[in-house]
């Protein structure tokens, strides 16, 4: 199902209103984690003047160690459904095994399946019967083909509205926190026909190198991004150094834009 001999014609994935993998180049934007009612509604306001229209927000965060902030779950939920009404924004959120989806699928627009689940069969499963787009990041060591296979699990339950995400893969190198594998996008384009973003957040770790990757991604053809924005990046919770301020972000989403009016 997810093969380019199975569909010829890109597939267009709806969320809400938003159309990923059409004409036009999708922001994804948002705070790693919903911190608080403020944060998130502050991060949808300005996100969305820059011209993002899906807000993210995780509520369950699947972190490194278990001491590190774990998410506000369903409140964070609330609160995320609450700025993307307010914002007409739609919404994209984390969901970690099937009691959160089961939850999230009540308040989001889209549900995303995170690095470390990607090859969580019954969750995979689950997305597929959720009735939900679904945002599907690469593992963080998944070769492009098990990705696909992945991607190949939702479909397979009768949900055709999945986007890939490539976050960065884990390689020898060390300066950033990933290594962004760009390769993906020609090759996922010429294997598939699904959608494709780019999270150059989790990719490079760093914020000050989310602009020369997201200018990147556009330019090979990607279908978006997925950034990371926090009103007070020193501050934020979870993933701080990578994400951008409101007017980084307002800056990046220019240049991504005239970037795609020449390729
Ligand atoms: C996230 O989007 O905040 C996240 C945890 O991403 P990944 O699953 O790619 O690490
Ligand atoms: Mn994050």
């Amino acid at each position: 199902l997810v093969s380019r001999e199975a569909q010829e014609e890109p597939t267009v994935v709806r969320v809400k209103d938003v159309a990923i993998g059409g004409r036009e180049i999708v922001l994804a934007a948002g705070p790693c984690a919903v911190e608080s009612r403020e944060q998130i509604y502050d991060a949808a306001v300005r996100v969305k003047a820059a011209g993002a229209k899906i807000l993210r927000g995780g509520a369950y965060k699947p972190r490194t160690s278990p001491y590190s902030f774990q998410g506000l779950e369903e409140e964070g939920l609330k609160i995320l459904a609450g700025a993307g009404e307010e914002t007409g924004l739609a919404t994209v959120s984390e969901v970690v095994d099937l009691p959160s989806l089961d939850v999230a699928r009540g308040y989001v627009d889209m549900l995303q399946i995170g690095a470390r689940n990607m090859q969580n069969f019954r969750l995979l499963q689950a997305a597929g019967r959720s009735g939900k787009p679904i945002l599907l990041k690469r593992g963080l060591s998944a070769t492009i083909e098990e990705w696909l296979m992945a991607a190949e699990y939702i479909m397979s339950e009768g949900n055709s509205q999945v986007v890939l995400c490539e976050r960065g893969i884990r390689t020898f190198e060390t300066a950033t926190r990933n290594t962004l594998d760009l390769n993906a996008v020609p090759v996922v384009k010429e294997l598939s026909h699904l959608p494709i973003l780019i999270d150059p957040s989790h990719a490079t770790g760093v914020a000050r190198w989310v602009g020369p990757m997201s200018r990147a991604a556009i330019a090979a053809g990607a279908d978006g991004l997925l950034v990371e924005v926090h009103p007070e990046p020193s501050k934020a919770l979870s993933d701080g150094p990578q994400s951008l301020t409101p007017m980084a972000f307002t800056r990046l989403a220019q240049e991504v834009k005239r970037v795609a009016e020449s390729v």
